[in-house]
């Protein structure tokens, strides 16, 4: 898989999409100072919040004026998440006895730092989805520590604390407890405190009226399915069905569409154009919505459908018209490009790899990243003694 995986993370990745307008305010705040330390950054599941925190973080290190430049160290070490003075912090599940709270807090850090790790990889993964878990005591006490310190290489230090709804009372160290409700409630002039949370209602009433509200509002169901399609190469119709269940929430949209892949027809759609596409981003994109173990049952029918597809190319290529195949689809699905029979029957010999790899019980999704590598090639690789079919 890793040959597949793009080098950097661009910059649209990045920023929280379709929420222009607020990035706007808020980098206006930035921009003149007028920020508040103690932000809490409020929307559903799935709408952006991680990105939003992360992109104020950017934004208030780059200091290059009312939103992140992207480019200079500070932005880049953000981008990799290894910015030294930003700090991501999130619930996590129920730490094990340790014989010192020192020994505690260590191994709370050290999980932080797994996690951390993870969201390198995926910065949309969710962390413990499935598991009881909370902003325990010793979390909160590193978290006041490290916000006592002065920053290491830049003036300011931004603490992104995620589900802060997910702050265990603190009855048994009311001392940590304080502490933190001082932090919120006046900072170090260095330090900014961003708190995200779904669920308002669950917070710490001792929380809330110490931080300033940011709403995060759900995105048009027609930018959705704009991400879906810029930013996934989805195929638009499956883009719309997909973002109509979202309910504004990209993010949500985007794990919808991991789920929704048992629709062989458009997820055969979708592996054309990846491969059309030909951008090790497309296909590292289409690959990764295939598990890496398992779920070999979704991938046979999806790849038949491709070889249905193929045909159907192979079929408009030598002039043939009938009801087994559908040009005007066909012709969205090239999107314009121009491709040969040569490469379509190419692309149909590693698809039957590819099947033949299913049977064996081979790696989903490195079946199909290898797949989509060979049928990009095959597209790009036209040469002009073939004939070219034209959409
Ligand atoms: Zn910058």
């Amino acid at each position: 898989m890793s040959r597949a995986r793009p080098e950097t993370v661009s910059a649209e990745f990045l920023e929280p999409w379709g929420q222009e307008d607020l990035r706007h305010r808020v980098g206006a705040a930035i921009g003149s100072g007028r920020l508040p330390q103690s932000l809490l950054i409020l929307g559903p599941e799935g709408v952006g919040k991680r990105l939003m925190a992360l992109w104020i973080a950017r934004a208030l290190q780059c200091g290059t004026g009312d939103s992140p430049c992207g480019t200079c160290r500070s932005c880049r070490m953000a981008a990799r998440l290894e910015h030294p003075d930003i700090h991501l912090h999130f619930p996590m599940p129920r730490p094990k006895r340790a014989a010192s709270r020192a020994k505690l807090r260590e191994a709370i850090e050290a999980q932080r730092h797994e996690r951390l790790a993870l969201l390198r990889e995926d910065l949309h993964a969710r962390l413990d989805p499935e598991v009881v878990k909370g902003l325990y005591v010793a979390a909160v006490e590193n978290i006041r520590d490290q916000a006592s310190r002065r920053p290491s290489m830049s003036r300011k230090s931004v603490f992104v604390i995620e589900d802060a709804d997910r702050m265990v009372p603190q009855s048994s160290s009311p001392e940590a407890a304080n502490a933190f409700l001082k932090l919120l409630e006046e900072p170090p002039e260095f330090a900014y405190i961003l708190l995200t949370s779904n669920r308002p209602d669950a917070l710490l009433p001792t929380i809330r009226s110490r931080s300033v509200p940011l709403r995060v509002a759900p995105v048009p169901t027609p930018r959705v399915a704009a991400y879906l399609t810029e930013q996934l190469d989805v195929s638009a119709d499956r883009a719309l069905a997909v973002a109509r269940k979202a309910d504004g929430a990209v993010y949500q949209a985007r794990r919808l569409l991991d789920t929704d892949a048992d629709d062989s027809g458009t997820a055969a759609d979708d592996l054309l154009a990846a491969a059309l596409d030909g951008t090790s981003r497309a296909r590292y994109r289409a690959a990764s919505r295939y598990s890496a173990r398992g779920a070999r049952g979704e991938l046979a029918p999806a790849l038949e459908d491709l070889r249905v597809r193929l045909r159907d190319l192979l079929c408009v290529a030598s002039g043939a018209t009938g009801e087994t195949f559908d040009p005007a689809r066909i012709a969205s699905l090239t999107r314009g490009r121009t491709v040969t029979d040569r490469a379509v029957l190419d692309a149909l010999a590693s698809v039957d790899a590819a099947l033949e790899g299913v049977g064996r019980n081979l790696n989903p999704q490195a079946t199909i990243a290898l797949l989509l590598e060979e049928m990009s090639t095959a597209f790009a690789g036209e040469a002009a003694e073939t004939t070219p079919l034209s959409f």
